[in-house]
């Protein structure tokens, strides 16, 4: 075999809460993973320890020195500069403003480490290992608490000038709909994500709204989440129901100017809200057959995204990889 398969590298996907760690190699086989807390709130060095402890656990699971390793890649959110490693803002990452993660986390490992948005390394995830193989011009979209995304042209992560391109989450849907995360009005995250349906929710059970969502939040308007308005949903309840198409009609929207702008031959959908499935999805591609060129919606093909909660550690494990090569190149 190649000697590319037992090339090993670390990929770490850090969420808002969460972080994944998985040791694999360059043909996306994961050899371990450690699952593990974000602690965002006690600020970058808090999240470093933790990102270091869990990449010790994925390693000894694997039974793979540091120095085996030919890299480590870090998918983070918010607005990312892959280039000085930088993560400029995160809505995820309360009081982060330009922090130099890939150095403090390379300056610990040892190992040279790579900086990627999380949501563009879930789009090569998929281009190299997932739904989205083979495929010149696609486009990820993941659909969870907020909305990101991933734009591949030509096979290539379309990374834009500073690096910060495919923020699909944060095109104005409505100019003066809800305030966004990032201090504009009406984002397609405001309006589609997984947060747009449980505020809508809260806000029509405050408005005395006979519906079951409650039964599903503890009797209590404040833990209404998205997947409580799913569960209550799959019981049959009209309002919750309701809201899905709502927030469907929403994604479709935003679906349809990514269609018209990018002519892509397939979107990926992934993300926790996406699971809610035919409900929410068949709103959102009728609207978007609708508002979209027919022209470029006959051409367009859509896929769920296959590597599950893998698509990020994959993803920032080949950003890595690919980005040492080209290194290595020069
Ligand atoms: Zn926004």
């Amino acid at each position: 075999m190649a000697e590319d398969s037992r090339t090993l590298i670390l990929g770490v996907d850090l969420g808002g809460t969460k972080i994944l760690t998985a040791v694999t190699d360059s043909r996306g086989k994961i050899l371990s993973r450690d699952h593990s807390v974000t602690p965002a709130r006690d600020g970058p060095e808090a999240v470093l320890e933790s990102i270091l402890e869990s990449a010790h656990r994925a390693l000894e699971r694997a039974e793979v020195a540091m120095s085996a390793l030919a890299c480590a890649g870090v998918g983070a959110p918010g607005l990312i500069d892959p280039r000085q490693g930088m993560v400029f803002t995160s809505p995820h990452l309360p009081g982060w403003r330009d922090v130099r993660l890939r150095d403090m986390v390379e300056e610990r490992l040892g190992r040279k480490t790579f900086l990627v948005n999380d949501a563009n390394a879930a789009a090569l995830g998929e281009l190299h290992f997932g739904a989205a193989r083979g495929a010149r011009n696609f486009i990820y979209v993941t659909l969870s608490t907020g909305i990101g995304g991933g734009i591949v042209i030509d096979g290539e992560l379309y990374s834009g000038t500073i690096g910060a391109a495919g923020e699909v989450g944060h095109m104005t849907i409505d100019d003066r709909g809800p305030l966004c995360s990032c201090g504009n009005r009406g984002c397609w995250e405001t309006l589609a994500s997984g947060t747009a349906l449980a505020r809508e929710a809260r806000q029509r059970i405050e408005e005395g709204v006979a519906t079951s969502i409650l039964e599903y939040a503890q009797g209590d308007a404040a833990k209404v989440t998205a997947q409580a308005v799913h569960s209550a949903a799959r019981q049959g309840d009209g309002l919750a129901q309701e809201l899905i198409a709502r927030t469907g009609y929403y994604v479709g929207v935003g679906l349809a100017n990514l269609i018209n702008i990018f002519n892509p031959e397939l979107i990926v959908i992934g993300g926790g809200l996406s699971n809610i499935g035919d409900i929410l999805l068949e709103p959102a591609f009728k609207v978007a057959g609708e508002r979209a060129y027919r022209e470029t919606f006959r051409a367009v093909r859509f896929a769920s995204a296959a590597l599950g909660r893998d698509s990020g550690v994959l993803g920032a494990a080949v950003f890595a990889f690919s980005e040492l090569r080209k290194l290595s190149r020069r």
